[in-house]
């Protein structure tokens, strides 16, 4: 099972760091969660058209993490020779967002419908709202959701990918929580949101210090992924982000918590489970 940290930004833009979106690909399946600004550039640069998407899964529905899904809908459906309906997965309320997010389309869907007379078909979005359980299961790729706690943004789920004998958490913004802790049991890779809360308490804007209350610190997800034997931590959507390169004090400061192998994600960056 390969992870691909597509982008590890956060609401701030960022000139190295494309929005919060992450590629696992497993057993011939082709996953991604989250699609935050930049995700096609980033999938472009994997190699991957959003066509070979087998789904899409999104942890909650705050923007950083969904501005682009209308970019993933509409280029896989521009670029198709036959109707190819995405599979798309998120937390309760996402078929209402998918819903609203395609009157949005639209216009263009109209102007394009118009203009190419082999494109017959709309967009198809196969929608489901994960609760808790098994929400893909495929050719040996099985993905189980669990509510996290974003809180007050609810709901949220992460993602357990079990696949070839490994398992591999894909976390969203939370604090340690019940969901988290079933997610990360004995995974190979777990990946983390975080913020460096050290930080952010002395950034005296109240706007960045009510970011503390719903996200993991860097202890927090070094702390997770050390009592569930996590093998690898990767932390990504660091806030403040590091310059690229420069992330060995947030690595440092989880090894105070955690003996495995931890990683700052930047774009791009590869992990074999
Ligand atoms: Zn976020
Ligand atoms: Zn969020």
């Amino acid at each position: 099972m390969i992870v691909t940290t597509l982008g590890t930004g956060s609401p701030l833009p960022d000139p190295n760091r494309a929005g919060p979106a992450t590629l696992v690909q497993a057993g011939g399946k082709t996953l991604l969660f989250d699609a935050g600004r930049g995700v096609l550039m980033r999938l472009a640069a994997a190699m991957v058209a959003p066509g070979m998407l087998d789904a899409l899964l999104l942890t909650h529905l705050h923007s950083d993490h969904t501005t682009d899904v209308n970019d993933v809908i509409t280029t896989r459906w521009v670029q198709s020779f036959a109707p190819m309906p995405l599979t798309i997965v998120g937390p309760e309320g996402t078929s209402g967002w998918i819903d609203r997010t395609m009157a949005m389309l639209t216009d263009d869907i109209g102007y394009r419908l118009a203009h190419h007379e082999d494109l017959t078909w709309q967009p198809e979005n196969l929608v489901t709202d994960a609760r808790d359980g098994v929400v893909f299961d495929a050719d040996g790729v099985r993905v189980i959701a669990k509510p996290t706690n974003h809180a007050p943004v609810h709901p949220t789920v992460g993602y357990r990918v079990e696949a070839e004998g490994k398992v591999v958490a894909i976390a969203g913004d939370t604090i340690p929580c019940a969901g988290l802790d079933e997610l990360c049991a004995g995974a190979d890779v777990y990946v983390q949101t975080v913020i460096r809360a050290d930080i952010v308490k002395n950034i005296p804007v109240q706007r960045f210090a009510d970011i503390l209350d719903y996200h993991s610190s860097v202890e927090d997800a070094a702390q997770t992924a050390a009592r569930h034997g996590v093998r690898t931590l990767v932390l990504t959507h660091p806030v403040p982000a590091p310059p690229i390169g420069q992330g060995q004090e947030w690595v440092d400061l989880a090894a105070e918590h955690f003996d495995g192998k931890i990683i700052l994600a930047e774009d791009m960056t590869a992990i074999e489970a």
